[in-house]
């Protein structure tokens, strides 16, 4: 029970990921997500980003530590399994987003063994996140989530 309300939270994550990009990121947020989109123009996908430091895109990513932390503590606290499982969820999807969106996509920092051994889903995932940023048409730019997208960037 308790480990499908980690996988609960985790697959619900995707979703809130999903639609706090496409409605509130760009939308009216746009201000703090901007500068994510404006580096990406000016440089090529395989070289390590130059410009080191935050974003202030990295504002949320704190928003989200939020529930996940009040969650764990609640959880410790009261002795509450359930709780202490879905906030390792929430927990867990910000470090796959971490790994996937800021170490292999946009190589933030290096770690080699993750950027150079991609799998078939991971090189899919990139090319969807790839579409977002270096969009060739209005679909491409409509690839909010980031470990749910059309099946069509397997193929790519
Ligand atoms: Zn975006
Ligand atoms: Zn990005």
């Amino acid at each position: 029970m308790n480990i499908i309300a980690l996988l609960l939270a985790y697959a619900f994550m995707e979703f809130v990921a999903w639609s706090n990009h496409k409605y509130v990121m760009h939308g009216f947020l746009w201000r703090w997500h901007k500068d994510h989109h404006v580096n990406d123009l000016k440089r090529a996908d395989d070289e390590l980003r130059k410009e080191k430091g935050f974003e202030k895109n990295d504002l949320f990513f704190l928003i989200y530590a939020i529930p996940a932390i009040v969650l764990m503590i609640t959880g410790l606290s009261n002795k509450n399994n359930l709780l202490i499982f879905i906030a390792a969820g929430i927990t867990l999807y910000g470090l796959t987003y971490f790994l996937l969106h800021d170490v292999i996509y946009h190589k933030r920092i290096r770690i080699t063994f993750l950027q150079e051994n991609n799998n078939r889903y991971t090189r899919a995932i990139i090319a969807a996140h790839r579409a977002h940023h270096k969009p060739k048409n209005a679909k491409d730019f409509n690839n909010y989530g980031l470990l749910v997208f059309p099946l069509r960037y397997f193929n790519q």
